[in-house]
């Protein structure tokens, strides 16, 4: 342990986090608040209360290391007006940028890699102790976490995550430079993890990984997701089991029988195809071809009745041609995905790609994006309007952000729905405890709701009175 001789004198230091990019930074977010908070730190929301702000980073795209910087930009004046302050930049950009950005943010403390962030406590104190600029990037660090002091928003959903980093290299990513090689938790401690949380109220969880497909690669045998996933659909109270991301190329039948037959696994894939080119595919280096893609989806359909797929496509790769994307229109189409991330490709400094030429031109780009958005939409919008008179199953999450007098939730097959709610006699849980119509009530339930109108974002009802 660092000494730190502010340490004791400390007052409660107040820390806002910012989180920029996936759902493993959203938990690692959480894993950090947590230990933070275990050593006497205060979250706080904004930015005039804060003495500390940390930003947890993405890399994927260089728009959302842009998007950092500009704001990074933005706190010079704070730090000057409360030289004080600390400014820390962690996960994927620190790992990624490192110097360069102390470099360019001088007035920024503390870079803290993506496998440092169980050190982040310690190196606070460092920089507070010594009011110097910190470096805290190491790339054979093991990321450890105490999940048990973790903050998460709501009580009825955790992140848990199964495995770290990833090994496939696609030629057009930076993740495996900036997360690190895969490596998968020990099966034992995911289930004593999930218990725990079932025991503190969670209802679902959400298995992180960048391929969660290839999870216990390296722990000997086959069939390591499947049979988490069975393991972990026996946990009393644990309601609903997500997993993301799945890759095409470790897709396999153990697995799409298992989210078939086990009750609490949910009806929903996220499985970015990213082209339906095969030429494309093989410079991207993705492992599959659209027909492997093709074949999956169809026994996903088959194995598992109602499900729904979501998907990424990454428009105006190197090379991309006319006929090329006319693939991917095809394959979206015939797909028909529930949603769908669409992403114009730029290259990533570091990653294989970098070397061929950015060929498309950045028109074509819009365009083709452009397409696929209105594709998706049209999609979207008549699977959505398939689920209007029917009574899906909702956890309910909170009130609508545009009508507090509505709720929201989201379906198993991942619909965000906003729906009214019975004033009064709602069977599933006694209203003695709150007043009539109070809809904190609902929060963390599993209810029934009838659609009654569809978006291709949105499903719109009312919740079933009995
Ligand atoms: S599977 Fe490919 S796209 Fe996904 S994180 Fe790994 S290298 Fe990146």
């Amino acid at each position: 342990m660092i000494h730190n001789p502010n340490r004791e004198e400390r007052d409660s230091r107040n820390v806002l986090i910012k989180t920029f990019g996936c759902q493993m930074n959203k938990l690692d977010s959480e894993l950090v608040f947590g230990s933070l908070i275990k050593e006497g730190y205060t979250l706080v929301t904004d930015e005039e209360s804060a003495d500390i702000i940390l930003f947890n980073t993405c890399s994927v795209r260089q728009k959302a290391e842009d998007k950092v910087y500009s704001h990074l930009g933005k706190l010079r004046k704070y730090k000057e007006e409360r030289p004080g302050m600390v400014i820390g930049v962690m996960g994927c950009m620190a790992q990624n940028e490192g110097e360069k950005i102390l470099k360019r943010m001088p007035h920024v403390n503390l870079i803290c890699g993506t496998r440092m962030f169980s050190r982040l406590p310690e190196l606070l104190d460092e920089v507070n102790g010594s009011k110097r600029h910190i470096l805290a990037i190491d790339d054979d660090a093991t990321v450890d976490f105490d999940r048990s002091v973790a903050q998460r928003p709501n009580r009825f959903h955790a992140f848990v995550s199964i495995m770290r980093g990833c090994d496939n290299y696609c030629s057009y990513c930076i993740v495996p430079y900036v997360r690190g090689r895969e490596f998968s938790r020990p099966r034992e401690d995911i289930v004593n993890e999930v218990k725990g949380l079932a025991d503190d109220g969670c209802k679902e969880v959400t298995l992180l990984g960048q391929n969660v497909n290839s999870y216990g690669k390296g722990l000997g045998g086959n069939g390591h997701f499947s049979k988490l996933l069975r393991q972990l659909d026996r946990i009393v109270g644990i309601e609903r089991i997500r997993f993301v991301t799945s890759h095409p190329k470790d897709m396999s039948q153990d697995i799409l029988e298992a989210v078939g037959e086990l009750p609490t696994v949910c009806e929903n894939l996220h499985m970015p195809a990213q082209s339906g080119s095969d030429r494309v595919l093989e410079r991207m280096r993705r492992r599959y071809t659209s027909t492997h893609y093709r074949g999956l989806i169809e026994m996903a359909k088959t194995l598992v009745p109602d499900i729904t797929i979501a998907g990424d496509f990454i428009v105006g790769f190197s090379g991309e041609t006319d006929e090329d994307f006319l693939d991917t229109e095809n394959l979206m189409r015939d797909v028909r995905y529930q949603n769908c991330f669409i992403f114009k490709y730029s290259p990533r400094t570091g990653t294989d790609a970098e070397k061929f030429v950015d060929d498309v031109e950045e028109e074509t780009k819009k365009r083709r994006n452009h397409r696929l958005l209105e594709l998706q939409e049209e999609i979207s919008t008549e699977e959505n309007s398939k689920r209007i008179g029917k009574s899906l199953e909702v956890l309910v999450e909170g009130t609508s952000k545009t009508d507090n007098q509505k709720l929201t939730g989201r379906t198993r097959q991942n619909h965000i729905v906003v729906f009214d709610f019975p004033e009064s006699g709602y069977p599933v849980f006694p209203r003695t405890n709150g007043q009539a119509g109070d809809p904190s009530l609902y929060i963390g339930k599993l209810v029934n709701v009838t659609i009654e109108d569809a978006t291709d974002v949105t499903l719109y009802g009312s919740m079933d009175s009995g």
